[in-house]
Formats: C-alpha cells, structure tokens, sequence
C-alpha cells in the first residue's frame, strides 16, 4: 500500500516520552504540569499519550478541541486556556477549569454554572509585562472581591503567561512577584489558591537556575512536550525527542534549471517582489506543498537540500548533491509554526508511528 503524501508522521511513544521526563523534571520542585494540546488540535491520541507521561491536566485554548477529546472518551481534567462569553454555557458543560481576566465573562459562567447546578473552578490570569491576557496586579484585589460575589464560581488560582506576545521572559523576579501576589490575596481573603500556574515552555531557563520556586506549583506546556524544546532561545531540552513529527511531501518535478529567473521581474504570487542569488545551473526539485498546508519558513529539511521558495501549493527545493526522484518523499522537521499550520490542514494526513 502506498502511504500517503503529504502525511505527518506522529510517534506518540516519543510525546510520552517527553511527558514523562518533564513531569519528573518539573516535579522535583513540586511543579506539576498541563499537556497544552492545542498545536494537535486537541488529537486525541496525542492527549493519551500526554496523560500516560502523567500529565495532571489537559489544556486546550479552543473549546472545540476540548470537546473532540471528551467525545473520544479522554479520561482527563480540562483546562480552558482561552475564555469567551459567547461560549459560556458550553465552557461549564464542558470543562473543569479555565483561565480567565473578564467579570463579565465570569458573570455569564456563574450565570450558567448556577443553571447547571455546578461550581466552575477558575484561574485567574495576571498580567506580569507580557501584555497579551492578564489582570494588572493593582487591579486584582477589586476584581477578587467582586468574584467572590459569583456564588458558582470558585477561584482555584493564578496564573500568568510570558514570552507569547510582548517577548518577556520569565525570570525569578517575575515568578516571585507572582508568589508575593498570592500571598497577599490569601492575607485579605477567605481564599486558598492551590494552583499557580507559573507559564509555559518558555519557563524552563528560569526552573533550572532557581532552587526556590516560591509558590509556583504548575506550569502548561505545549511546545516543550510536543517538539522537545524550551522557547526562549529554542533550544533542545536534554533527553528529551524533538522529531516525533515529521513532515513528509512528494517530489512532483525534479530538474536541472538555472537558478535565476529570466524575463522582466515584477511581483510573486504574495505580492511581494522576488530577489535571487545566481547559483547557476543546479537540480530543482518541486514538492507538493504550499503556503496552504504550512508556515514552510519553519521547516527543516531532514537531508541536505535547501528550500528556496513557496508559493500556495509548491515548495521549491534545491538539491544540493542530491538526486530527487519524481514520486519519492522528502522528510521535514517542523517548528512549531509548521506544526501548528500543517495540523491544522485537511491536506495533510495525520499518521500514528507505534
Ligand atoms: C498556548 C498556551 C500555552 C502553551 O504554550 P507552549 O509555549 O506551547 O508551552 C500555555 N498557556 C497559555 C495560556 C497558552 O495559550
């Protein structure tokens, strides 16, 4: 049987691997961790073998993700990364716990929560500099006091997100502001905050240079799990894999062409206008992959070629000393930009490696 192209090959055994080694990693500071699936699509599979590593928790930040794997019997606490109004009544349906910075969102899940007869737990996110989601730290004590008027809603916790959007890392001075904040809320109310949620892939240089950290017992990690890396400097975590997604493409044309295009220029199909360097006559090999299936600048080629382009459906290669056959697959590790696209595309066909 022929396998398909273009398909990603998952090894599941490798993202348990690397669960497992986080988890005892993290846990030795008493950090327990939520498997981020949403770079997957909350792909069921991928979430068992995250739970297998002994992830605590499921996070998600697309509610439909969430609700795949709870149709594909995923035995697991959710957490929802991302909370808007307009899903309210489906999020305390459907989910244990999610993240939150909005007292109109929290009135309409109390609001659905009382319907339902529950108690929504949720976390609330701090903004520590990042300035993507999060509460400011002064206006945080106003804003508990008003949720506690919430009676179906129960505050578990904080949490904070760095290194996403405004690029700021996660050091020990932020980590313990964050601890500093959770003790004086527990001072001036009623409350305990059992779960501080201290970021993402990004906070493993912290972890590693600190023996203190503080009230920091949780952290959610996609990128670190699924691709073996932190993310501050993107660099490989020891023992852990960092192919267990390939990327595999079929070679449609395979030529010896001059590297320079010959007519006048004017723009691509990107509307952009093109620069070459002359590498004179040389094999191009055309994979059929494009813009469309995947952010093509975070892929690496698993052999020696060079991509030089795309276009919506065409990725050009240069062969360097290789010879691509017509019809044959060329492999590609994917950042994860690509795997985040390429997961996301009905062109290209999931495949599990045992
Ligand atoms: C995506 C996301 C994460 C996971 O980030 P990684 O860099 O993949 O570990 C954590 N927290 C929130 C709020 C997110 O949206």
């Amino acid at each position: 049987m022929k396998a398909f192209m273009p398909r990603i090959e998952i090894t599941l055994s490798q993202i348990e691997h690397n669960a497992r080694m986080l988890c005892e990693l993290y846990g030795q500071q008493g950090i327990s961790l939520m498997g981020v699936s949403k770079a997957v699509l909350g792909e069921p599979l991928i979430a068992e073998a995250m739970l297998q590593g002994g992830v605590k928790f499921i996070a998600d930040s697309r509610l439909e993700n969430i609700q795949r794997m709870i149709n594909a019997r995923i035995p697991a606490q959710f957490v929802l990364l991302r909370t808007a109004p307009s899903q309210a009544e489906s999020v305390v349906e459907n989910v244990d716990i999610s993240l939150n910075t909005e007292i109109e969102t929290l009135e309409k899940l109390n609001y659905y929560a009382s319907l339902q007869n529950k108690i929504h737990q949720i976390i609330l996110m701090v903004e520590m500099g990042d300035l993507r989601e999060g509460i400011l730290p002064d206006d945080i004590f106003l804003f508990i006091k008003k949720v506690l008027d919430l009676p179906h809603l129960k505050i578990i916790g904080l949490g904070c997100n760095l290194a996403c959007y405004g690029g700021i890392k996660p050091d020990n001075q932020k980590m313990l502001q964050l601890s500093e904040l959770t003790d004086e809320i527990e001072k001036k109310f009623p409350i305990n905050l059992s779960l501080i949620s201290g970021g993402n892939s990004a906070n493993y240089k912290w972890y590693k240079s600190t023996n203190n950290v503080g009230r920091i017992n949780n952290l959610r990690l996609g990128e670190s799990i699924l691709l073996g890396c932190e993310t501050v400097k993107g660099q490989t975590i020891p023992e852990l894999h960092t192919n267990a997604f390939k990327l595999i493409a079929e070679v449609i044309e395979s030529k010896v062409k001059p590297s320079l295009p010959f007519g006048e220029i004017g723009r691509d199909a990107f509307g952009n206008i093109p620069v070459f360097r002359d590498r004179g006559r040389h094999r191009r090999a055309i994979i059929a992959l494009g813009k469309q299936d995947t952010l093509i600048s975070g892929l690496s080629p698993n052999q020696d070629l060079e991509i030089l382009g795309a276009s919506s459906d065409h990725v050009v290669l240069d062969c360097k000393n290789s010879y691509l056959k017509v019809g044959v697959g060329v492999n590609f590790n994917l950042d994860y930009g690509s795997l985040l696209t390429a997961m996301t595309s009905p062109f290209i066909k999931k495949q599990f490696i045992k």
